[in-house]
């Protein structure tokens, strides 16, 4: 029989997608040049260019025999040692190349996680706003999902609501800093505060509350901003990466999960992934992308047009009236709705061809959404239309 939670997911509609097609509709009936469309997180810039070089090189060069192999379990030992030496040299830790283990990017980082530090009946617990995804990950591991109401002022935790939402269900809480929606990055004394709060109720549950730190935002910070690195302030925590945003390549599913090396069992939780993935019927992460990264890691896209973006939207925006918190990386910002009605705002962006996606899926109604990677030129084309709305 077909399987009823899957067809009731059909109509659990993706507004984000929803929206990118009627941009696309719009594009067609009046031009692209006049749709402003922010609706979706896909970057926009190039992969760095000595990234096809080393495609180009494995094709030329590799035997295609071994080239289209299975990936080693856990991917391959000498990305996982250039991640490692990167990680530990701009952090300052001490992880070693099997605390990682690749993945298909940060999506399928997250189903790892998950699974690796809950049992179905617990609770994961996400700070909102947060990404409208997560819902669907934990409802996918069996695991009950929470939304801790946002503090609207900062968009960083709402600590009064967490602690009470923090029952003895919670295996574990979703970090996600530089974050989608807002581009706001939590402060240090925010990081630690949480911090704290996780080791008090650890201690009072008798079990390791983790940290499940959802990076794929981490390179992209802008200057001025300090971004705390989530595993030097709390021990029982678990990185989700991606290289989707940080090397443009969202489409080749490519990241990884990196346990830290001080968490409580940490070497069983990079090995027990391999059972996981089999779970998942992934087996392994894409082997052309793990020799293309061994070949150019370090390394990142051209990242700069996105602080540029926010600057420009967020010094006219405000001084149009609209209420924003500041974006400190990513490529988001969420202002808040003038008028506060949803649908009359979402209409009357609409009306005025600019496409946002509204808060409501991000915890935060009566807020939207800017995703601002897009070229620095449609940013400034829009802004007129931005100070009809208000
Ligand atoms: N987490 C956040 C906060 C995201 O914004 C995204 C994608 O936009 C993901 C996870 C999933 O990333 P990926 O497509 O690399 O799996």
């Amino acid at each position: 029989m077909i399987n009823q939670t899957y067809v009731e997911l059909l109509e659990d509609k993706d507004i984000i997608f929803e929206l990118f097609a009627y941009a696309n509709k719009r594009r067609a009936e009046v031009g692209a040049e006049n749709v402003y469309d922010f609706s979706l997180g896909n970057p926009s810039v190039a992969p760095p260019a000595k990234l096809h070089d080393a495609l180009r090189e494995l094709l030329d060069e590799c035997d295609p025999v071994s080239m289209h192999g299975y990936s080693p379990q856990g991917g391959l030992p000498g990305l996982r040692k250039v991640i490692a030496e990167d990680i530990n040299k701009r952090f300052g830790t001490d992880f070693s190349p099997d605390s990682f283990f690749m993945t298909c990017s940060a999506a399928s980082a997250l189903a790892h996680a998950f699974r690796a530090v809950t049992k179905p009946g617990d609770k994961i617990l996400a700070f909102a706003p947060c990404f409208s995804e997560y819902k669907v990950y934990v409802q996918g591991v069996g695991c009950e999902f929470g939304v801790v109401p946002p503090d609207t002022e900062t968009f960083e935790i709402n600590f009064e609501a967490a602690e009470r939402m923090m029952d003895e269900k919670v295996a574990a809480v979703i970090v996600n800093s530089p974050n989608n929606p807002s581009g706001v990055v939590y402060r240090p004394e925010t990081v630690k505060k949480l911090a704290e709060l996780l080791e008090a109720k650890s201690a009072e549950y008798g079990r390791p509350i983790y940290i499940i730190s959802d990076e794929p935002y981490r390179e992209i910070v802008f200057s001025g901003t300090e971004a705390p690195f989530i595993s030097n302030n709390y021990d029982n925590s678990i990185i989700c990466y991606s290289y989707s945003k940080s090397l443009s390549l969202p489409g080749e599913r490519i990241g990884y999960i990196a346990v830290n090396p001080k968490a409580q069992d940490a070497e069983m939780l990079v090995k027990i992934c391999t059972q996981i993935s089999r779970h998942l019927g992934e087996n392994g992460a894409p082997m052309i992308w793990q020799r293309v990264l061994e070949k150019v890691l370090p390394c990142t896209a051209d990242l700069s047009v996105y602080e540029k973006n926010a600057k420009i939207f967020y010094d006219a925006l405000t001084s149009y009236g609209y209420e924003c918190a500041k974006p400190g990386g990513a490529f988001y910002m969420m202002p808040k709705m003038p008028g506060g009605n949803s649908d009359e705002f979402m209409k009357k962006a609409l009306e005025n061809d600019i496409i946002v996606v509204p808060g409501d899926g991000f915890g935060c109604p009566g807020y939207f959404r800017i995703a601002y990677c897009v070229p620095t030129e449609r940013v400034e084309r829009s802004l007129e239309n931005f100070k009809k709305l208000i």
